[in-house]
């Protein structure tokens, strides 16, 4: 069932919490702001999700209300907002939370978007409308163990993203690491990695896997800031 990945008290009362959901809480995944499933979303964090239109890109999302922005087509978002979850729907792909000083981000990062700069973008957009230092919870995602991929793509995704991407699948052949690409670009953003939950989307059976079984099923990554009690 969903699990707390990462609960953090802010300077201004408020707490950051993030939440990742497994198989066994229901399929995430929606076409739309109309498609939400509410009565699952309300048992893993508070009040209207975000949700977006993911397409592998670089946009990112300022959600300044609950529910703000839903739909729009980018596969970032970030918020100062007391009770405005922000969700990233994956299904292989990397849920990445960014914690800043009083806000929070989500990124989902597939090849394309580590690649084109994702994180990047979302961590600036975090950082111009809330201080630093900033802290990443990564969540599961498809492992080397699993992620096989073409020797020509893994060379453009080395010369990117640092040779630690490359990595072996279980049956030796050529793989990406994507754990490895995030932490290429966390450290050159001067982000630390608080929490890594390296399970394997395709390995583990707690979690869907579009590589695995081909599923169009997702789990969520939501964060979003709790006021302060009382
Ligand atoms: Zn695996």
């Amino acid at each position: 069932m969903a699990r707390e990945l990462a609960r953090r008290s802010l300077p201004s009362g408020r707490t950051a919490r993030v939440v990742m959901s497994e198989a066994a809480d229901g399929d995430m995944a929606v076409g739309g702001p109309e498609n939400i499933l509410l009565s699952q979303c309300h048992a893993l964090a508070p009040g209207t999700w975000t949700w977006l239109e993911q397409v592998h890109g670089t946009s990112v999302v300022e959600v300044l209300e609950a529910g703000g922005g839903a739909g729009t087509a980018a596969d970032a978002a970030v918020t100062v907002a007391s009770n405005a979850p922000i969700a990233v729907q994956v299904a292989d792909c990397v849920p990445i939370a960014l914690l800043g000083c009083d806000g929070v981000a989500v990124v989902h990062a597939g090849w394309r978007g580590l690649r084109d700069g994702i994180l990047e973008r979302a961590a600036h957009a975090l950082s111009a409308i809330t201080d630093g230092p900033f802290q990443a919870v990564v969540g599961p995602h498809i492992g080397a163990c699993c992620y096989g991929f073409g020797d020509r793509d893994l060379d453009d995704m080395a010369d990117r993203l640092g040779p630690a991407v490359r990595g072996r699948t279980r049956d030796s052949r050529p793989s990406l690491d994507l754990a490895a690409g995030v932490e290429y670009v966390l450290d050159t953003l001067d982000v630390v990695m608080a929490v890594v939950d390296g399970t394997c989307t395709s390995c583990d059976e707690r979690y869907w896997s579009y590589r695995g079984t081909g599923t169009t099923r997702r789990q969520a990554m939501v964060a979003w800031i709790q006021p302060e009690e009382g």
